[in-house]
């Protein structure tokens, strides 16, 4: 048994869900993903065996417990969610009334994990089940069963955008080969207004949204972008160093909470893997060492 384990974990080309850009050819998208292969991914200190790499994920699945517990418990979350959408409806109030964008039709861009869809459950019984690493399976599965939820408000917000004649586009870095009818499926499930293969733009060759934003300002004059992770924003931090990705955020400062609607996610997201090189595939003591250094030395 533990042989075939061991094949397929071979096999298997791992997402982290805190990766990169997104998840790939399943990873909670939204959850950006990057792929590496498992024995790159999950390196352990006392060894390579099955039961020593399931050991190792399980340390990094409690690194997991707190930030995820948080999402699914704290009042404050849902706070943050509800201040999100409302900031964001400001906006799209503020722009139906404005004679200046009279032009090209008004649209909001968002992404879906985290954003307006909830994984946390998802996540959290990965996590409780010592799954620390995400794998592509793993996420592809949880997208293929549909079961994301809503989070708190988003229904209602997409609903009173669609009825105020706005265009939505759902920019997601599922990856659209194997995740696009389900994810549509789902976001219809959800009561999602537009979800179609117009307004759902998933991951083709490049988590970098930024080419999917240029098609939709081609033809758009987009109000807001909403996401949880920098990379959902028009601002350039893809692939970017955390320097530079705080200076990128402290450039465009002026803009949060108007153009740019931020959303907590402790749990995964480009911030992660932004936090030293090669941390992602880093053991859980290394990562210890780095987090340990790194909160010392900003101190
Ligand atoms: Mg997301």
């Amino acid at each position: 048994m533990l042989k075939g384990k061991k094949k397929l974990a071979t096999l298997v080309t791992v997402c982290v869900l805190a990766g990169s850009t997104a998840m790939a050819a399943g990873s909670p998208a939204a959850v950006p993903v990057r792929a590496v292969p498992v024995q790159q991914s999950a390196p352990v200190s006392v060894g390579t065996s099955a039961i020593e790499t399931w050991r190792t994920q399980k340390q990094l699945a409690q690194e997991e417990t707190m930030a995820l517990l948080w999402m699914r418990s704290a009042a404050e979350y849902r706070a943050l969610c509800y201040q999100g959408y409302n900031a964001a409806m400001m906006e799209v109030d503020k722009a139906l009334s404005d004679p200046a964008r009279k032009g090209k039709p008004l649209a909001i861009v968002l992404d879906c994990d985290e954003t307006v869809t909830d994984n946390t459950p998802a996540l959290a019984k990965a996590a409780a089940d010592g799954n620390g690493q995400y794998k592509s399976i793993w996420w592809r599965d949880v997208v293929h069963e549909g079961k994301s939820g809503a989070m708190p408000g988003a229904v209602d917000f997409l609903q009173q955008v669609d009825k105020k004649g706005l265009a939505i586009f759902y920019v997601s870095n599922r990856y659209a080969p194997v995740n696009y009818e389900a994810t549509e499926a789902n976001l219809k499930a959800l009561r999602f207004p537009q979800a179609d293969k117009k307004h759902i733009l998933l991951m083709e060759k490049s988590g970098n949204k930024q080419l999917r934003f240029n098609t939709i300002t081609a033809d758009y004059d987009v109000v807001v972008y909403m996401g949880d992770n920098a990379g959902d924003l028009p601002i350039g931090t893809n692939g970017k160093s955390l320097t530079e990705r705080n200076q990128i955020v402290d450039a465009h400062k002026a803009d949060f909470g108007t153009k740019y609607i931020v959303f907590p996610n402790p749990v995964y997201g480009a911030w992660v893997s932004a936090i030293a090189k090669n941390y992602l595939t880093m053991t859980p003591e290394q990562r210890d060492e780095v987090n340990r250094e790194f909160l010392t030395k900003n101190y």
